[in-house]
């Protein structure tokens, strides 16, 4: 799924302050350097000195910044996401809901609903996304529902059509597993850009004498997992 990346017009522009380097001004301006630092370079080409230094006098034009991320997977009412500061830019979110396709994981029933916890799993991810999108995150939905984005209702109704970056989920466990882990290992061998991370999100049952918060398990030994979790 790819997001759309959108402009806002009428550039900003500025002039450096005496000994100013290239970083310090973009963020004097209020603009992440890393985010920002090469296409203000490419919209500025030819004003520079050695090195990228900057020219006092020279009016700079600042590149428009990201207001905007569209994620169709959100739903309708939620696809288009505003950007609110650039906090996790260059951090690469895998996420996973867990179960989906022709495994609902737990069932509940409720006031006559039978409630399947791939659907909630879902829900929860759509949110989780809308969040890390918003502070400028790439996000990848490894389980996908192009029907259901961020769903308000009291009770999230079922289906099984949910798939893994658009195929089909097998029923057999170990398939379903493996094709979820190479998803995101097939993204990640052509990424491996900084910060990268899966979440796995489920709402699994327990007996109501074993009633137990929110937790998170990790990978054995991985000092990072640990401290995610
Ligand atoms: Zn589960």
């Amino acid at each position: 799924m790819t997001c759309v990346l959108l402009m806002a017009q009428n550039p900003h522009t500025d002039t450096p302050q005496q000994g100013e380097g290239l970083g310090a001004f973009l963020l004097r301006n209020g603009y992440n350097v890393s985010k920002y630092k090469d296409e203000f370079i490419k919209l500025n080409a030819n004003h520079f000195g050695k090195d990228y230094g900057l020219l006092l006098g020279v009016k700079y034009i600042f590149p428009n910044k990201v207001d905007q991320v569209e994620e169709p997977l959100l739903g309708e009412a939620n696809k288009m996401v505003t950007v609110v500061d650039d906090l996790l830019y260059g951090a690469t979110y895998y996420l996973i809901s867990g179960h989906g396709g022709p495994d609902p994981g737990a069932i509940a029933k409720v006031n006559g609903n039978e409630l399947h916890e791939d659907e909630y799993a879902y829900d929860v991810v759509m949110r989780l996304a809308k969040c890390l999108l918003s502070h400028s995150a790439k996000v990848h939905i490894i389980i996908q529902d192009p029907n259901d984005g961020i769903r308000d209702d009291a009770y999230l109704s079922n289906d099984d059509h949910e798939t893994c970056n658009g195929a089909a989920i097998p029923l057999d466990q170990n398939e379903r597993l493996q094709q979820r882990c190479d998803a995101v290992n097939n993204f990640y061998k052509t990424e491996r850009t900084g910060y990268c991370r899966t979440v796995i999100v489920h709402l699994d049952s327990r007996t109501e004498s074993t009633r137990i918060d929110v937790f998170a398990y990790y990978f054995t030994k991985s000092k990072m997992g640990q401290r995610l979790g």
